[in-house]
């Protein structure tokens, strides 16, 4: 199975550069049965409710240019510096929401050219710079710690390039208007000016509208904590049958790394095949692959009640 899904993305990959803009939204949902009461003791509801507050819903007062994309690190014309003194020279501030690859990028790359910026990055989860890629291997106790998927550690940024990351802390509003964000985590609420704001904040796993997806033992696969969690509850060997949602390459890494740690998984897929942006003869090749290993639901969509 990981032999044809690799050799579909490698093909796809070298045909096509929209498939690797289209890997960004892939998401699947994974419903685990645990057997006992084990999920309640562990009170996993995390983020997959589809009443929680998205990582993205961050509240605007009004949209400003400058509230979308780096436009320079002087400052923007027209607008005060609202960046801190240093040696009595006003120092222009570079805010980063998020701190994912394009993030940690974004603020690496402002660091290098503008070596007197101040540079903040918040980033609500507990790790930064690591790569998603990793996260269906860390499932299946392949990559055994989730540290070896950071690309650096949080020291790398704050003490050898200079960079205030934030871990733990979530920008829950804008004001583009004031140049100021908004934030909340572990040391309670603050606001903060800046004169360049990056919004880094990546996407969110789309939830289909059942009933109950609020439940314990429902995971999103889109997060390195959600994701530990998840790992928490596998190697208890509670957990005998998992439903994985969507049949795309985040999906079928999942369906791989879970069989791997022996769960008998089925696959769910709306669509009449597996892997929608590769080439049918191929996604045929990962269907048969998969049929070996999973139960499949093709063409079908989660509903009633979980
Ligand atoms: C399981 C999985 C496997 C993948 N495999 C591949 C692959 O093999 N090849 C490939 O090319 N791509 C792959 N991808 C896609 C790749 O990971 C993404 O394209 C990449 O992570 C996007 O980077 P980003 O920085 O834009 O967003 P993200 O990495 O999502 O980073 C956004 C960050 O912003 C933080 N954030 C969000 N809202 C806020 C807020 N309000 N305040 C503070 N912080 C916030 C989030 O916690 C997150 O850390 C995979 C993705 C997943 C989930």
């Amino acid at each position: 199975m990981a032999r044809a899904a690799a050799r579909a993305r490698a093909t796809t990959a070298a045909t096509s550069s929209r498939t690797v803009l289209s890997a960004c939204s892939l998401r699947a949902l994974m419903h685990i049965s645990v057997t006992g009461p084990v999920i309640d003791s562990i009170g996993l509801a995390g983020r997959a409710s589809p009443g929680s507050s998205s990582r993205q819903d961050l509240t605007t007062a009004e949209v400003l240019p400058a509230c979308s994309l780096m436009t320079g690190v002087d400052g923007l014309a027209g607008y005060p510096a609202a960046g801190n003194r240093r040696r009595g020279q006003q120092v222009a501030r570079l805010v980063v929401i998020g701190g994912g690859a394009a993030g940690m990028s974004a603020a690496s790359a402002a660091r290098r050219v503008a070596p007197d910026l101040d540079v903040v990055v918040y980033e609500v989860g507990s790790f930064a710079a690591y790569g998603m890629c990793g996260i269906p291997y860390f499932l299946g106790g392949t990559v055994p710690r989730a540290e070896s998927l950071l690309a650096y550690p949080p020291s790398e940024f704050r003490v050898k390039r200079g960079i205030d990351l934030r871990l733990h802390t979530r920008v829950d509003a804008i004001d583009a208007a004031r140049h100021q964000v908004y934030s909340s985590g572990e040391g309670g609420t603050a606001s903060l000016g800046y004169d360049t704001l990056v919004v880094a904040t990546g996407a969110e796993p789309v939830r289909p509208p059942i009933p109950g997806l609020d439940q314990p033992g429902i995971f999103t696969i889109r997060s390195l904590d959600e994701a530990i969690e998840l790992r928490r509850l596998l190697v208890t060997g509670t957990v005998r049958r998992a439903i994985v949602v969507g049949a795309g390459y985040i999906g079928l890494e999942t369906a791989e790394a879970l069989v791997c740690a022996g769960i008998e998984v089925e696959v769910v897929e709306a669509l009449p095949r597996v892997l929608g942006t590769v080439d049918e003869p191929i996604a045929e090749l990962v269907r048969e692959e998969l049929e070996r290993h999973t139960r499949l639901r093709l063409g079908a969509t989660p509903s009633g009640r979980v």
